[in-house]
């Protein structure tokens, strides 16, 4: 029988600090930290007081100082030797393998010094680069193409840089991969050897959409003033994010595509992606509305999140046997959210599928290492634009 109290620090030391000094004067019984600015933290606040904490997320607590007290925890070291080996097994013939890496990051750090040092047992030099922001991933990709690497992947900090990248990678004729955040199109169409391997952000709200309707046909009492329309609150992520605005707008015109009738009930609250902002507007939203609303959409699992803890703080959704529930829809499959729905405090949440795109990046790298067309002899294909894979998302119940 215990209480958690869930906060994020966003990765921010200051933040991080605060929020582990007030779990102190709380008296917790007990801390976890989750990766190693707020594992640090912890164990910080709670070495006076002799709180015992638990750390996760972290690849070498020893480096971390995290070795001695009343500490104890798991690491998420990255397999590195079988790694290596699978490079050797794709690629027989190669020597050199180019690692960006955060310096200010010691789990990075870490790995890139056991890459180093197991490299040469398997015929490798490691090109590591250490950068600190993204004005120092330009310069870095300077160095990769200078280096002669094959083939540039490119997740950027911020899109709007990529044309930064394709200017010094098709003066030097690299082919060029950019996945996850996704830059201008006309960007990539510029480099005839650059491509988009990434989502979709309107099929984040479709498939939001799809669920709705699964939910609605398997629960009739989730219409809980019995009129036949779905009265539902949205909270949207940022104001001017496209991904935001695309997924407001198509979860709820799926859902109607697929023949339900939706009402919104108040503004939409944008929260800008964050699970605390999310919970006081929910708060808020609960004590004007109380009992008018159904449904919970959220642009992602965070702000559901939020909104979940909203309505378990008035004795709704708390996954108790027969207690009121109200669904929530996130987006992410983030860990907070599978365990939420795990817990039946939240009905689904969209996951975007990380291994189906690390697949299509390496067949896509491989074939531009060895001089073919990114997509050949694979099982994808460009959309419309004519440059992007666009790898489907796929619906998370538990189930
Ligand atoms: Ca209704």
């Amino acid at each position: 029988d215990y209480v958690i109290d869930y906060q994020n620090a966003g990765f921010d030391d200051t933040i991080a600090q605060q929020i582990a000094q007030n779990f102190s004067a709380n008296n917790v019984a007990l801390m976890c930290g989750i990766a190693t600015n707020s594992a640090t933290a912890c164990y910080a606040a709670a070495e006076d007081k002799n709180i015992p904490v638990i750390f996760t997320a972290i690849t070498d607590p020893v480096k971390a100082k995290l070795d001695s007290g009343n500490i104890t925890g798991t690491s998420d070291k990255l397999p590195i030797e079988e790694q290596l080996k699978l490079i050797r097994a794709l690629q027989p013939d190669a020597k050199t393998i180019g690692i960006l890496y955060t310096t200010s990051e010691p789990n990075s750090v870490s790995a890139v010094e056991e890459y180093q040092a197991k490299a040469p047992e398997y015929g490798f030099t490691i090109e590591a680069i250490g950068v600190m922001q993204q004005s120092e991933v330009l310069q870095a990709a300077d160095t990769m193409i200078s280096k002669g690497v094959d083939v540039l992947c490119v997740n950027m900090v911020d899109a709007k840089a990529a044309s930064g990248v394709v200017e010094k990678a098709s003066a030097a004729g690299i082919p060029t991969i950019f996945f996850n955040r996704e830059p201008d199109t006309e960007v990539i169409k510029s480099y005839d050897k650059a491509c988009f391997i990434g989502t979709n952000a309107i099929d984040a709200g479709k498939m939001q959409g799809d669920i709705i309707k699964e939910l609605w046909d398997a629960h009739p009492e989730y219409d809980l003033n019995g009129d036949g329309k779905v009265q539902y609150v949205m909270f949207q992520g940022e104001p001017d994010n496209p991904e935001a605005i695309a997924r407001t707008q198509y979860s709820v015109e799926q859902a109607t595509a697929n023949g339900l009738t939706m009402e919104q009930v108040g503004e939409t609250q944008v929260c800008n992606w964050d699970t605390e902002t999310a919970q006081k507007a929910m708060e808020a939203m609960l004590a004007a509305n109380e009992g008018k609303i159904e449904l919970v959409i959220a642009n992602n699992d965070g702000m559901a999140i939020g909104c979940v803890a909203a309505l378990s703080n008035i004795g709704y959704n708390t996954g108790a046997e027969g207690a009121s529930f109200i669904p929530v829809i996130g987006v992410d499959a983030t860990d907070a959210a599978k365990d939420a729905i795990a817990k039946g405090q939240m009905s689904a949440t969209v996951l975007q599928d990380g291994d189906a795109m690390g697949k299509a990046i390496a067949a896509a790298a491989l074939n531009a290492a060895s001089g073919a067309e990114f997509l050949d002899g694979t099982e994808y294909t460009y959309d419309d634009t004519g440059i992007a894979v666009r790898i489907p998302y796929a619906p998370y119940t538990g189930e």
